[in-house]
């Protein structure tokens, strides 16, 4: 009888760690209908052979006796306890059927190591993505399970490793443990690799990952350090701070003095709560002015040391829509007049693209133009002079304003369906999104004009807006607005 012969039932022998003594071998049946009970069973032959091959032997002799006799193998009743797995069924009651023992597609010697070398090659991702995976399968997961069977894995063996790497230093951790997050990410990497060896003809009949107790999501969370966000006390006071005219004798109340240059910029990211990239890509000619809301098309990222405008979407997808209170609509009006300005100093200086927050003209350089995509970097180091001259804590980077409106929204008691949609978050609640489809216009709508109150942004704005008032800006989907 073969003793390296691997079925894909998990019949292979294992080695059993022993202490104390020398380890063992044991072998199980495969799975198998017990005639007795019509149940499908598989159970331990043994578990104290003294060498894979006495285990193997033993499997031999059990199968042997299985053909010639099925009842005589039954454990049932009586006996040692069969125990059905999970999932078990289809073979009618008291019909024999030895699952059929069939050549593997894979060789059964296939350390953890090379299956995950093999699965991270035939990955298909963005090769961002594949660059994570591969130090921490180099650094955590190689050095302890690396060397072991794909056909040893357990349940036991993962949990074990979970708990080395969330307790023990780890050197390229600054000498702390990995956190929940590192583990659960890690535990994803194995169950997927796991998951390719996994089936009828394959290596596992069931993947061991699947039985482990990695971190759950909520000690992920928990784990996480508090970003600040803002009260929706401070994020009017903060506006009302953004939007004063320095008033010096050469301000004209700030419509086109560069003082309140990033005024809307800043409102925009406060009351929208959409991303740095986001709001740079707004377009003009994407706002509906009469329904109060903004789709979102096109993004400004960088890109190594530069940047670019380029589509938010992918080819076939539908662009999102945001919608906005009319007092944000309102400012965005005051800076349509405040570029209106600009292009008539800059002559043809400028090259219009339709960006709502388009490079200006300050310090504009000589051979530059205006009109075009801001870098987003120079946007964040004016964040973070904005920041520092208004105290707000360090870590409150432009994304601390999708972060404090997320939460403010949340805290406030607003639709989560609606804030989630707002913020466009995939993993949101989609079964309610598609029940609730139907009132998504009107609850967002609600939604951002509850949350646009209660950080006063009726109350801010230029005091110049009133005054100004009367040019809108045109589009194809704009639609005759009244005056302020
Ligand atoms: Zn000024």
């Amino acid at each position: 009888m073969a003793t390296r012969r691997g079925n894909g039932l998990g019949t292979t022998p294992v080695r059993v760690k022993r202490s104390g003594r020398r380890d063992t071998w044991g072998v199980r049946t495969p799975l198998h209908v017990d005639p007795k009970t019509g149940e499908q069973v598989r159970y331990w032959i043994g578990r104290d052979y003294e060498t894979k091959t006495a285990a193997a032997e033993a499997l031999a002799a059990w199968l042997t006796k299985y053909k010639e006799d099925p009842e005589s193998v039954s454990r049932a009743p009586g006996g040692r306890a069969a125990t059905a797995l999970p999932g078990a069924g289809g073979a009618a009651p008291g019909k024999v059927s030895l699952l059929k023992v069939e050549k593997l597609l894979t060789d059964p010697d296939l350390t953890m190591g090379e299956l995950l070398d093999r699965w991270l090659k035939r990955h298909r991702g963005e090769g961002t993505t594949k660059a994570g995976y591969e130090p921490k399968m180099r650094l955590h997961i190689k050095p302890y399970i690396g060397s072991g069977k794909v056909v040893e894995m357990t349940d036991e063996l993962l949990n074990g490793l979970y708990q080395r790497l969330e307790s023990e230093p780890c050197p390229t951790n600054r000498g702390k443990p990995l956190g929940p997050k590192s583990v659960l990410h890690i535990h994803n990497i194995i169950s997927a690799a796991l998951e390719t060896v996994t089936g009828p003809r394959r290596l596992l009949s069931f993947n061991p990952a699947h039985y482990a107790h990695p971190p759950t999501e909520r000690q992920v969370t928990a784990a996480e350090p508090d970003k600040p966000t803002l009260t929706d006390d401070e994020t009017k006071r903060f506006l009302a701070d953004v939007w004063t005219p320095c008033g010096n004798s050469r301000c004209d109340g700030g419509l086109t003095h560069h003082c309140l240059r990033d005024a809307a910029l800043w409102t925009a990211y406060a009351a929208s709560g959409c991303r740095r990239s986001e709001v740079l890509g707004w377009k003009w000619d994407l706002i509906n002015w009469d329904e109060g809301s903004i789709t979102l098309a096109w993004v400004v990222v960088e890109e190594g040391k530069t940047f670019r405008l380029r589509k938010l979407t992918k080819d076939g997808e539908k662009d999102a829509v945001i919608y906005v209170d009319p007092a944000l609509m309102d400012v965005l009006r005051w800076q349509w007049e405040r570029q209106q300005h600009e292009k008539q100093v800059l002559g043809n200086l400028w090259v219009d693209h339709g960006l709502v927050f388009a490079r200006d003209s300050f310090k504009l350089f000589k051979e530059s133009r205006a009109g075009g995509p801001q870098d987003p970097e120079k946007v964040s180091a004016r964040w973070r002079t904005q920041r520092g001259r208004l105290h707000l804590p360090d870590e409150f980077g432009v994304s601390g304003w999708r972060r404090t409106k997320i939460t403010n929204d949340l805290e406030n008691k607003e639709n989560p369906v609606e804030v989630s949609a707002n913020a466009r978050h995939r993993s949101g609640p989609g079964f309610t999104m598609k029940k609730y489809g139907q009132r998504r216009s009107d609850n967002a709508k609600r939604l951002a004009s509850s949350s646009a109150h209660r950080i006063g942004l009726g109350e801010v704005g230029p005091t110049t807006r009133r005054s100004s008032a009367g040019v809108v800006p045109s589009g194809p989907r704009s639609l005759p607005i009244p005056t302020a």
